[in-house]
Formats: structure tokens, C-alpha cells, sequence
């Protein structure tokens, strides 16, 4: 099934304790689709503007899997830019600066062969974009949005108006409980759901994952990553839905089981990711290796 993808991409500088990465290929939306793209063909819808490197466009054009078609270049305008800085434990980080530049700007367009996607992730991008898009999708199986705390901060309407759309959000612990004034993940869910969506997947680092769902609960451990692998955590919560929505796209399922079995997906891809900065890891990686992964992490979860 074709699975759509639109929110940023973006230009990262990031430092966290194994060194640093300057203006490289990163956004939302990028890391998404790297991820989604070794399970199903993603469809992307963004913009970039004149000062977007020649690399990051060569580099996201060789994932197979990724169709570009919807991808707008806006030569007059900026890129959206990000940079972030993590702490000595690598859980915890924060934002040095967001260039926000073709995101002030109206949304793109969806292109007509586009139009037929069933399976649709808003990644995070101002949630007037994404109510925007989401309208753009009347086949739509399966609507799931992703958000933060900037937008959580300062675009709150918008967000509540698009909740109310949805089949599904994932969002992190805390950005949770700050939408929601819980002071804990599971009611924080059981709240966003009374907002709208049939589930809530919340996220919370190397801890793993929570699915809260009208048909039921269920948990995900993060994947067992010893600390000298995690080079830069940037874009796992990112690839995380990208695993998820690719596993579901492929199936063609929206079930709860199938959600549950979509989020050990997730992990799985998030957990190649932070292994290296921008997308070089999930760039240079093969079946072979994804189904190895699929198998340690079952072998690494099983309960009695
Ligand atoms: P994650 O680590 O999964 O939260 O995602 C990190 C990526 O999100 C980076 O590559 C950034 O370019 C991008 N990003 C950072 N802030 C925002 C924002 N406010 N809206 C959309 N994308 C963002």
C-alpha cells in the first residue's frame, strides 16, 4: 500500500559526546522515509529552498524505496534548519537554534499521483501544515501524526483541531504529559485519546515504547544498544514511525495486533539510526541485516 510522508527536511548541525555533525541531511520527514523505505515505497511531500546542499538531494535520491516526485524546491527561500546538542547520557538534549524558512511559508502541494495514498504520517511540521495536508487524502486508512514541544507551545489549536482526524499519534513522554498537564505516560495517552485518535504510541527513549489503544494495551523494550553504539540519537523517534508505518503500509493492516507487531518494526529501525549521524546507517544497510536485527531483538524481549 502507498505509505505518504510529509514534515521536514532539514539541514542538522548536532554535537553529542561522540563529536559533531554540521549542516547535514536531517528533518522530520527525511528520517522517516530513510527508515520506512527498507519496508515499503514511501511517497515524500516536502520543500527545500536554493540553499539546499546537491548532496542531501543525492543522498536521500539513492534509498531506493523513497519517490521524490513531491518534494518542492523553492529556490527564493531558506531551508528548514535544526541544530540540537545532547548530554553526557545522550537521553537528554537541547535545541541550539530552529531556522524555521520554508515552513513559514504555504504548505506544498501533493502531487495527483499522491492522491490515492491510504496510509499517511504527518511527521512533525507545524500542525496547520499537517491538518492542511491531511485534507489532501481522502482515501486515507490510516491518518498517524507525530508532534513536539514547540508546536505543543505554540500552535495548541491547531494541534487539538487535528487530533480530532487522526486514527494515531505518537509523540515522547514528556511532550505527552505537557499537552495533556499528566504527570504520567499512561493517563496521558487515555487523555489523548479522548481528543480523537483510536491509539496513542508514546515513546520514551531507551525505555522503549507504550501503544495505548480502544482495543488494548501493550508495551515495547527499546532495543539493547550498548553505549559505545550510539554514536546520535537524532532522528530515532523519527525512524521509530518510519519502521512502524512501513510495516503497516506493507501489510496493509490497521489492527491492534498488527500495531503492536509494527512498533518491535520501529524499534528495530530507530535502533540502526542512532548508530551513526544523519542518515549513514540506515543508508548503508541491507535486508540481511535488518532480519538479523528483527531476530536478536525478539530473542533479546521474549517474556517465559
Ligand atoms: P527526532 O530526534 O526523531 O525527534 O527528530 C529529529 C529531527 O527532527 C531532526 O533531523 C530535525 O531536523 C527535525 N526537527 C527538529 N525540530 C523540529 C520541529 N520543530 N519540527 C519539525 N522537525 C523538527
Amino acid at each position: 500500500m502507498p505509505l505518504i510522508v510529509t514534515g521536514t527536511i532539514g539541514i542538522d548541525t548536532v554535537h553529542t559526546p561522540s563529536g559533531s555533525a554540521e549542516r547535514v541531511l536531517g528533518g522530520s520527514c527525511a528520517y522517516f522515509a530513510a527508515a520506512a523505505s527498507h519496508l515499503t515505497p514511501v511517497r515524500v511531500v516536502g520543500a527545500v529552498g536554493g540553499d539546499w546542499p546537491a548532496d542531501h538531494r543525492h543522498r536521500l535520491e539513492s534509498f531506493r524505496g523513497i519517490d521524490l516526485r513531491g518534494l518542492e524546491l523553492r529556490p527564493n527561500s531558506t531551508t528548514f534548519a535544526w541544530g540540537g546538542r545532547y548530554f553526557d547520557n545522550m537521553n537528554r538534549r537541547e535545541t541550539l537554534f530552529t531556522h524555521l524558512g520554508v515552513l513559514e511559508e504555504p504548505p506544498p502541494n501533493v502531487p495527483a499521483a499522491f492522491s490515492d495514498s491510504q496510509f499517511v504520517f504527518l511527521a512533525n511540521t507545524h500542525p496547520g501544515v499537517q491538518l492542511n495536508l491531511l485534507q489532501k487524502f481522502p482515501h486515507r486508512r490510516l491518518a498517524v501524526a507525530d508532534t513536539m514541544d514547540l508546536w505543543i507551545n505554540i500552535a495548541r489549536e491547531d494541534l487539538l483541531r487535528l487530533f480530532k482526524e487522526l486514527h494515531g499519534v505518537v509523540l515522547n513522554d514528556e511532550e505527552a504529559m505537557q499537552l495533556t498537564e499528566r504527570r504520567n505516560a499512561i493517563s496521558a495517552a487515555r487523555a489523548i485519546l479522548d481528543l480523537g485518535p483510536t491509539f496513542v504510541v508514546v515513546k520514551k527513549g531507551e525505555h522503549g515504547a507504550v501503544l495505548v489503544h480502544r482495543d488494548g494495551n501493550a508495551t515495547i523494550p527499546a532495543f539493547p544498544a550498548d553505549e559505545k553504539h550510539v554514536v546520535d540519537p537524532t532522528g530515532a523517534g523519527d525512524s521509530f514511525a518510519g519502521g512502524m508505518m512501513g510495516h503497516l503500509a506493507a501489510k496493509a493492516a490497521t489492527d491492534f495486533r498488527s500495531i503492536q507487531t509494527a512498533l518491535a518494526w520501529g524499534t528495530v529501525m530507530a535502533s540502526f539510526t542512532i548508530e551513526s549521524f544523519s542518515m549513514d546507517r540506515l543508508h548503508r544497510l541491507d535486508q540481511m541485516q535488518i532480519d538479523k536485527r528483527m531476530a536478536d531483538f525478539r530473542a533479546a524481549s521474549r517474556v517465559g
